[in-house]
């Protein structure tokens, strides 16, 4: 018997139970659950492995693998999987968290927003996209404008659900930042709801995190009024 059917065998999996977790999208931790061994392959090795199994998918689906459109599909799928949509389960893959003094001692807020979002829900592996809006008050440091969009764009791409990706923004900020005072907003359209079951196309999802001086009403507001503002920008 194959490796993989034990560990199929090992998860007594019970169907009903699935279905409710993937539809009401519940998550079990703030941490994404790796094993301990998660990056003991080579990204080479998983990429030959996911392409193996996404042909078996493939061929159970009655799909011709001999098919020129189609035979390249596993490696493509397999490939887009390890170095682009879940790129950021690899810690090694981390944004350097390279912080600079704030020499100018600018002390107001700082809102980065209109961040483009491209996760993937981890119940159906299916993409969710939206925006993200961040702001913090910075301390003794702060680190480079974009480094915000990479710390979003890390945590993005792994398997995730909403409420988990902005838990771990608003931490991996406080880190880099060495602030206690972190703002994250999220809205994003998952396509497990537009797409299948419900069939919602127009509904969206908002998460929030609020830290520090951002669970004052005031500031609250003051961060959801500068992203609402449109400045014209020719
Ligand atoms: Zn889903």
């Amino acid at each position: 018997m194959s490796k993989e059917k034990n560990v199929l065998d090992s998860l007594e999996i019970n169907h009903q139970e699935a279905n409710e977790i993937g539809d009401d999208h519940l998550s079990s931790a703030v941490r994404t659950p790796l094993r301990d061994d998660a990056f003991v392959l080579t990204d080479q090795e998983k990429i030959e492995l996911i392409q193996e199994k996404f042909a078996d998918i493939m061929h159970t689906l009655g799909l011709d693998l001999t098919d020129e459109s189609l035979k390249g599909t596993p490696y493509r799928v397999a490939k887009m999987y390890v170095q682009e949509i879940f790129h950021g389960l690899n810690p090694k893959n981390k944004p350097d968290a390279k912080k600079f003094g704030n020499q100018y001692q600018y002390g107001d807020m700082v809102v980065v927003k209109n961040i483009n979002v491209t996760s993937f829900c981890e119940h159906h592996f299916l993409p969710f996209i939206g925006k993200a809006h961040i702001a913090y008050f910075s301390d003794d440091q702060v680190i480079g404008l974009s480094k915000i969009n990479r710390i979003v764009d890390h945590y993005s791409r792994r398997p995730q659900v909403q409420e988990r990706l902005t838990l771990q923004i608003a931490e991996e900020l406080q880190v880099s930042l060495n602030s206690e005072d972190v703002a994250v907003f999220i809205e994003s359209k998952h396509f497990c709801v537009s797409t299948r079951g419900i069939q919602d196309r127009e509904s969206s999802t908002v998460t929030t995190e609020y830290r520090g001086k951002f669970k004052e009403e005031l500031t609250q507001q003051r961060f959801i009024d500068y992203f609402k503002t449109q400045t014209e920008m020719k």
